[in-house]
């Protein structure tokens, strides 16, 4: 399960004092953008306006490969946008990064998008300018090529326009050369928090990019929201139906950074909570619980709080693989995932041990873990897993396989547990997992991989 985007943007002075000479807003995008990289490794870029252009910098490569002090310093301006994005895609990668350009009455705008849509066929349909429709594959060319035909509307107006045609998850913010708009789609699958620097106002996918440069989170953008941030101020609109939320729990289990906090629950501390419920649902003698690092790590330190068995590091993940990945050697195939994660046989030996992970898809890895835990000494493997059996693929932005390919979607819990080569298994249950968070409501989540019930 990966997260496709990260955004961020950031207005000096929105509002309405005069520019704040010490922010340096293509800087602090790129250090927002580097507390987001977990949401994507495959391209960054970064748009910045002067009031009046817009100049754009994006390539293939993490946030640290694609930009440095020089690159930074072309960007010069009072606002900005950034963006980090993960592609399954594997070809068109460079001109699928984003922020994406468009032109609407001949003025530049940018988007970055999070999320994914499920009429995008129908929306390109629509579009009937030819040199839109040639260059719009992703959804987010196709929202942007939406917006640039609507040239009879201001683009505040054309943006709700657009907004209202579409279905599935967006978080998105765009720049015009003189505003930065922020919006969220009517079930907020994918979040997008509202912060202030000073007298600038920011939007981040995570308050961890907050976190990082000192702002200060004011609050979520509410889904259907629309908000635009200009020399005058702030501006909120509610652009599209209020509805239940369904905000993707799947962010709490493994996609969202453990110092981020989404509509007031942290996430670090609710993987511990999802921890101590695994430990009451699935509970197991044994000598040592550890993570699968670094994901079921919170999760971990959950379960043997709970359980009085002690915690404990039997693996060590290698945190230096770059993006392109050498195949190994045939000495080292069978093992690949030894080059990711190296079991410790001191901790590991005659022990009986938990081990923790957020979730099973494939099954391949947990599969290869197993066996190296065993061949590393443990003498006993519990598995237990912080998300129910994830069946059901998702549509809403996260990169998941076919139903087919899903291994809980096509086999029993036991036969999971042998072909796993665990002693036992274990999942949180959907109750169990809705039931630690104090400030959302368990029917304002989306489930739909565990459950098949999709909210769109
Ligand atoms: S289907 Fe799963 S991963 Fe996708 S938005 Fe819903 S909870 Fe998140």
């Amino acid at each position: 399960m990966r997260e496709e985007c990260g955004i961020f943007g950031i207005f000096n002075n929105g509002n309405g004092s005069k520019k704040d000479t010490s922010i340096d807003v293509a800087k602090l995008t790129y250090f927002g953008l580097y507390a987001l990289q977990h949401r994507g490794q495959e391209s960054a870029g970064i748009a910045v306006s002067d009031g009046e252009n817009i100049l754009v910098y994006k390539d293939l490569g993490l946030v640290s490969e694609v930009f440095n002090e020089e690159k930074l310093s072309i960007l010069q301006g009072n606002c900005a946008v950034g963006h980090v994005r993960y592609s399954a895609k594997g070809k068109d990668l460079w001109k699928s990064s984003q922020p994406l350009i468009n032109e609407h009455k001949g003025k530049t705008f940018v988007l970055a998008h999070n999320g994914s849509l499920m009429n995008s066929d129908e929306l390109k349909a629509k579009i009937t300018q030819e040199t839109n429709l040639s260059r719009s594959t992703t959804n987010t060319e196709i929202m942007g090529s939406l917006i640039a035909e609507r040239a009879e509307e201001d683009i505040e107006d054309a943006i709700k326009s657009v907004a209202a045609q579409l279905k599935g998850a967006f978080s998105l913010i765009i720049m015009t050369n003189k505003k930065l708009i922020g919006l969220r789609d009517r079930c907020g699958f994918r979040p997008l928090s509202l912060g202030k620097l000073k007298d600038s106002y920011l939007f981040a996918s995570e308050t961890s990019a907050f976190n990082l440069i000192g702002a200060e989170f004011i609050r979520e953008v509410e889904p259907g929201e629309m908000i635009v941030i200009d020399r005058n101020g702030l501006k909120s609109f509610r652009i599209l139906p209020s509805r239940k939320g369904a905000f993707c729990v799947f962010e709490f289990v493994y996609l969202a950074r453990p110092d981020s906090d989404i509509y007031g629950e942290n996430v670090a501390f609710s993987r511990q909570k999802m921890g101590q419920r695994l430990a009451q649902e699935h509970p197991v003698e044994a000598d040592l619980v550890m993570p699968v690092p670094d994901s079921g790590r919170y999760t971990a330190i959950g379960y043997a709080y709970q359980s009085g068995i002690p915690y404990g590091e039997g693996l060590l993940r290698n945190h230096y693989i770059g993006r392109t990945f050498i195949q190994p050697v045939q000495s080292i195939r069978e093992g690949s995932v030894k080059i990711k994660l190296s079991p410790i046989k001191k901790i590991l030996e005659g022990k009986r041990v938990i081990l923790v992970d957020d979730s099973i898809v494939r099954g391949t890895t947990s599969k290869k873990l197993i066996k190296l835990l065993k061949e590393a000494g443990a003498r006993e493997v519990h598995l237990r897993i912080s998300s129910p059996p994830v069946m059901w693929p998702c549509f809403y932005g996260i990169d998941t396989p076919n139903k087919k390919d899903l291994w809980a979607a096509n086999h029993s819990l036991e036969e999971t547990r042998k072909w796993l080569g665990a002693d036992s298994l274990g999942h949180v249950s959907i109750k169990g997992l809705c039931s630690i968070f104090d400030k959302i409501p368990a029917d304002n989540f989306c489930l739909a991989c565990f459950d098949g019930k999709y909210p769109i």
